[in-house]
């Protein structure tokens, strides 16, 4: 994917001493890349619906027809907060390396203070918030450059135009176009295979 400058530049932190707020900074080789305080704001953007779809009960949830692609072609009937909630869990688990997983776990998923996660993982107060800037910073990248679905931008992530024939419907029955081609299964949340 190809980072622009108005995306960083709506992302950054107006405050950052390292961009100064523009979102970009100078690499060694020359080459603009995004700065740290713009992935730390895709991740706090994850984060903050991650706790949204998480906090919300059972019957809110949306459910909707997608089409799945691939040769087989089927359409499936999706869960979007639970997908997303998975999706969240799943790359988190696969970007960060043991240690930082497990601060992960304990700050983010289990919602512990940084005195009990200093406690728990025996590191100093220091040590913490400089591992876990770290670590916003490498989901909030991944988030955003994932191929083919990033979690970020949300709005896509949760829309019908982010994926090709993506249409919500209630969870009853449906007269599709074309109904041996679209045949619904149920199906539920992970989609997509770890
Ligand atoms: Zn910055």
């Amino acid at each position: 994917m190809q980072w622009t400058r108005s995306e960083t530049l709506a992302l950054a932190q107006q405050s950052c001493t390292y961009c100064y707020g523009l979102g970009l900074k100078q690499g060694r080789s020359g080459v603009s890349t995004p700065c740290n305080c713009v992935f730390r704001a895709i991740f706090r953007a994850c984060y903050a619906r991650f706790k949204q779809c998480t906090s919300k009960e059972k019957y809110v949830s949306r459910v909707s027809l997608e089409s799945n692609p691939g040769r087989q072609r089927k359409s499936v009937w999706g869960l979007k907060n639970e997908e997303f909630i998975a999706d969240f869990c799943l790359v988190s688990r696969r970007t960060l390396d043991e240690k930082q997983h497990k601060l992960f776990s304990y700050h983010f998923l289990l919602g512990a203070d940084w005195k009990m996660c200093c406690r728990k993982l025996n590191m100093d107060r220091g040590t913490f918030f400089h591992e876990l800037y770290r670590i916003e910073g490498k989901l909030g990248r991944t988030f955003r450059e994932l191929e083919p679905h990033a979690l970020f931008p949300l709005d896509e992530y949760f829309s019908s135009t982010g994926r090709s024939q993506v249409a919500t419907v209630t969870p009853f029955p449906v007269q599709t176009e074309k109904p041996a081609q679209t045949k619904p299964i149920f199906k539920f949340p992970v989609r997509r295979a770890a």
